[in-house]
């Protein structure tokens, strides 16, 4: 028997059961997408950070170590990594925290069965959680999500003549596209872009906010500390942000759902709203190049670049992309939230 494509069998259910929320459709493509395939990478969709060079993975887990040497190194410490793709940021990280003396536990937050494989294989000490609902609890937490936000749900609100609605997806013949749907209280958007013009999207993620008071809750009672890095906004601002990638180029995100990365502006304002009044305090979101740069980027290639001479260049080019403007360095941001009892985190003062 042959099974249909999942973006069919997702056009029949919303033909049958009527048009799903955005945040729905983001969910079930991006299961489905992550679920069967290593998106990372030349051959890929798309490249990461840490795929870029072993400065990034290093340069967080010197960060952590650096916190947890402040904080009198307390015992019985566990990294913890979401959405950890190919395993590379943890096992750069681990490598420079070995350095310090820290060598904690190692959790990791995946869903991918196809990328909980490659986790193994850089990390293999690790244990695996399906949500953050499974994560130790009393032991200091150092906690790292890179690019990981951005693929989670995010709900679309539109402003039409007739007030705010929830944007759903429906389907036809032709494919799936955005239509408006139920009203939404005027009291769930923002003062700043209540008023919007017909048309205005204002995206919102609850699966991050989620998320986002989990990890908080479980700093402040037991300590740590926990980092996001992704790109995003500091001010929630309205805009439509979703948007799909296939083979390193953008896509059609009302196209093949599953088929490609479907992805979403992390708002920083809202995930630091949300755990502000929690306990822990929150530092940044600061841009990903300064960031890097005041943890000890350079030093960094230096000490590289002095360990090998003939890949000066490289080194020097992948500095460049994690750091300059026109780069990653400034759409990617880092945001740091902190248990009350641990010292400031290095790079956001
Ligand atoms: N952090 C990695 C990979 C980023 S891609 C890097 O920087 O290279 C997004 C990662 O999040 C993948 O590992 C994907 O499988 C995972 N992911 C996506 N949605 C998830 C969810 N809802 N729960 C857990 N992991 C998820």
């Amino acid at each position: 028997m042959q099974v249909a494509p999942f973006s069919a069998r997702l056009a029949k259910l919303i033909r049958s059961g009527g048009p799903i929320s955005v945040a729905d459709y983001m969910a079930l493509a991006n299961a489905h997408y992550y679920a069967g395939r290593d998106p990372l990478g030349g051959a890929g969709d798309f490249t990461t950070a840490p795929e870029i060079s072993q400065m990034f993975g290093e340069l967080i887990g010197l960060w952590m170590a650096d916190l947890w040497l402040r904080a009198g190194r307390p015992a019985g410490v566990c990294y913890v990594e979401l959405g950890p793709g190919r395993g590379t940021l943890a096992s750069d990280a681990l490598r420079a925290m070995r350095s310090t003396g820290l060598e904690p536990a190692v959790h990791f937050v995946e869903t991918s069965p196809v990328l909980r494989q490659a986790q193994a294989a850089s990390v293999p000490q690790a244990s695996w959680h399906q949500d953050g609902g499974s994560l130790p609890e009393g032991v200091p937490l150092l906690i790292v999500a890179n690019e990981f936000f951005d693929a989670l749900p995010t709900r679309q609100l539109i402003a039409t003549t007739s007030g705010w609605r929830e944007r759903l997806v429906a389907a036809d013949e032709d494919g799936f596209s955005p239509v408006p749907g139920p009203p939404v209280g005027s009291a769930a958007i923002p003062d700043h872009i209540r008023h919007a013009p017909p048309g205005t999207v204002l995206e919102t993620s609850p699966a991050s906010v989620a998320v986002v008071k989990q990890l908080a809750h479980l700093l402040a009672a037991s300590g740590g500390a926990g980092l996001i890095v992704d790109y995003g906004y500091e001010r929630t601002s309205a805009g439509e942000t979703l948007q799909a990638v296939a083979k390193h180029h953008f896509a059609d995100p009302w196209h093949d759902p599953g088929g490609r990365d479907l992805t979403a502006h992390v708002d920083f304002e809202a995930l630091a709203a949300a755990v502000r009044d929690m306990g822990v305090t929150v530092h940044g979101p600061r841009d990903q190049g300064d960031w890097l740069e005041s943890i000890g980027m350079a030093a960094r290639a230096a000490k590289l670049t002095k360990a090998s001479p003939d890949r000066s260049a490289d080194i020097e080019a992948a500095r460049h992309r994690l750091t300059a403007a026109e780069q990653m360095g400034s759409l990617f941001k880092a945001m740091a939230f902190v248990s009350p009892h641990w010292p400031e985190p290095a790079g956001f003062q």
